[in-house]
């Protein structure tokens, strides 16, 4: 996904380039609300002097780009909660979710670029919010499910996902099991658990082993089977 920075002029009409400094602790997430407008589109809006509202946001992500409006130093008027210093919109960076085209191809590109900055951050998905977090609007309307917000927690998990660093899924390392020096066979490292063919250790000691299927029991005795 391509990454433009085109920020609004300072001045730009209705205070929506503030320049009030900020250091952010927390990412929004919206939608636009608009099922037809482009990332393009919404960072168009910002500029067009027919736009009489000062609502703004840093980032507009849609299928193809994610378009950086305003500097993420700076405070933007996305999160609906005033101008107190503690306030989303005074300590938060806005990224909306475009509505339009291939949806699910937008949602991937946001949760990329959200893991991409709180991976720069060294933050977890614990600093992502919604709109509704700090306002109580609907929004992002689109993960809202009638109050489930099973849309945000699916998102949310994409998010978690593409932060695991991938040695996570390294392939078993193999290891060589001995019986008072004698090797019995070759277990595994998996997980940092240390696993060996529990049959042929158990026969090396001289006991037996028997699997029970209906119970998935794999019993060991030193007594004779009866
Ligand atoms: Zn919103």
């Amino acid at each position: 996904m391509e990454y433009v920075v085109s920020h609004i002029p300072q001045g730009t009409a209705c205070n929506r380039r503030s320049a009030y400094k900020m250091i952010p602790t927390t990412i929004t997430i919206h939608n636009t609300g608009n099922p037809s407008s482009t990332a393009r589109n919404e960072r168009d809006w910002l500029t067009n002097p027919s736009n009489a509202r000062q609502a703004s946001f840093h980032i507009v992500v849609d299928e193809r780009q994610a378009i950086e409006c305003i500097p993420l130093i700076e405070n933007a008027w996305h999160a609906g909660d005033g101008s107190g210093v503690n306030s989303g919109n005074r300590t938060s960076i806005g990224i909306e979710i475009c509505e339009s085209g291939n949806y699910a191809k937008t949602l991937d590109n946001a949760a990329e670029l959200v893991a991409k900055m709180l991976k720069e951050r060294g933050w977890g998905t614990d600093r992502l919010r919604r709109h509704f977090d700090w306002s109580g609007k609907i929004c992002p309307r689109l993960m809202y499910d009638g109050g489930n917000w099973t849309g945000w927690k699916t998102f949310v998990a994409s998010v978690d996902a593409k932060l695991k660093p991938k040695e996570d899924v390294r392939m078993p390392e193999e290891v060589a099991v001995q019986v008072d020096g004698k090797k019995v066979g070759v277990g595994e490292i998996k997980d940092g658990v240390t696993k060996v063919p529990v049959r042929l250790v158990a026969e090396a000691f001289g006991a037996n082993v028997l699997w029970d299927a209906k119970t998935r029991t794999v019993n060991i005795t030193k007594k004779e089977a009866v």
